[in-house]
């Protein structure tokens, strides 16, 4: 068997379009351009790929945007005002601090500073809380992503055992609670497993759907999954490599090549979940300027 792939670009143009159609239908009714804020602390890398990913992905949409350098250094109070400042700004619509954040600053108290309902990430308490009881809210762009992909594909959820390895805020918990609620999409019987897990194996081997977001480089491999599993791989891993120009290349979570030759569906890394992240994000920056989770 070799897996059918799971096309990230492709289902994430598809959401683009859908949004870009909808923001242009949202000006002709005389409405603004949506906006997005988005803060950059410090100059990793990594950090600026993505914030340009998602700078692009909003032109293209035509939502306005625009990227805050700050300095490494800045404080955590000289940052929270910044962010104020922007959750009193009736012109910001979303509010994006791009993650990780220097060590000397707690990104639990930088994304609860966010107004929650301008936190387009979908990480603030009230979101993640609201995410858990049904309740409408911005969901974290990554799972929600994931969750666009097994209803575009039609994969089916319900009743299925998913394993999430990995159990971050923003990633491995919000994707375990979307997977298990038995009131919304997903109620898929879920088990979640993180770095305190005795014998991964063991859970990952009865996975119908198998989501790894654990951040370690081709962790899951072809023996550690059930024959016809979906799979689908979140990692973003730069690992060296001296044939590329770089110096490194980027893999997944999975050993892609013992895992395809089992599994029904897999994501590939790049053009897997990555696209589908900013996508979301293009639509729940719309969704905050027509203020539609939280109306006025
Ligand atoms: P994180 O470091 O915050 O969390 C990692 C989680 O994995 C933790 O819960 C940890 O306990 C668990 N873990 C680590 N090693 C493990 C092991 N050996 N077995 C089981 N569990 C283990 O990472 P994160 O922010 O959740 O990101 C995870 C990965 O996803 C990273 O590679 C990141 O770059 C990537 N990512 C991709 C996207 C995307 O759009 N594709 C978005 C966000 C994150």
């Amino acid at each position: 068997m070799s897996a059918e792939i799971i096309d990230g670009k492709k289902v994430a143009e598809l959401v683009r379009n859908r949004v870009r159609e909808d923001v242009n239908d949202w000006k002709s009714k005389g409405h603004r351009a949506p906006f997005l804020q988005v803060i950059l602390v410090g100059d990793d890398p990594a950090s600026k790929v993505y914030t340009g990913a998602k700078t692009k992905a909003c032109e293209d949409v035509g939502i306005e945007t625009h990227t805050r350098i700050l300095q490494d250094t800045i404080s955590a109070k000289e940052l929270k005002s910044i962010i104020k400042a922007y959750n009193e700004d009736d012109s910001v619509d979303g509010i994006l601090v791009q993650l990780p954040l220097p060590s000397h600053l707690s990104s639990h108290d930088v994304i609860e500073t966010i107004d929650y309902r301008k936190d387009v990430d979908g990480f603030h308490p009230m979101n993640v809380g609201r995410l858990t009881v049904d309740e409408p809210c911005y969901r974290s762009c990554t799972p929600a992503g994931i969750m666009e992909l097994f209803k575009h594909y039609s994969i089916p959820v319900k009743s299925k055992h998913a394993v999430v390895v990995g159990a971050s805020n923003i990633v491995g918990s919000p994707m375990a609670i979307m997977l298990s609620r038995e009131n919304s999409s997903g109620k898929a019987t879920t088990t979640i497993c993180h770095k305190f897990t005795k014998d991964l194996t063991q859970h990952t081997i009865s996975a119908d759907i198998l989501i790894a977001a654990a951040g370690q480089p081709e962790l899951i491999k072809g023996e550690m999954i059930k024959e016809g599993a979906v799979v689908i791989d979140v990692g973003i891993n730069r690992v060296a490599d001296e044939t590329s120009e770089k110096g490194y290349k980027l893999v997944g979570d999975v050993d892609y090549e013992s895992v395809r030759k089992k599994a029904s569906w897999i994501t590939p890394v790049p053009g897997g979940v990555g696209p589908m992240t900013v996508a979301m994000l293009m639509k729940n920056t719309l969704l905050a300027a027509k203020k539609s989770i939280y109306p006025e």
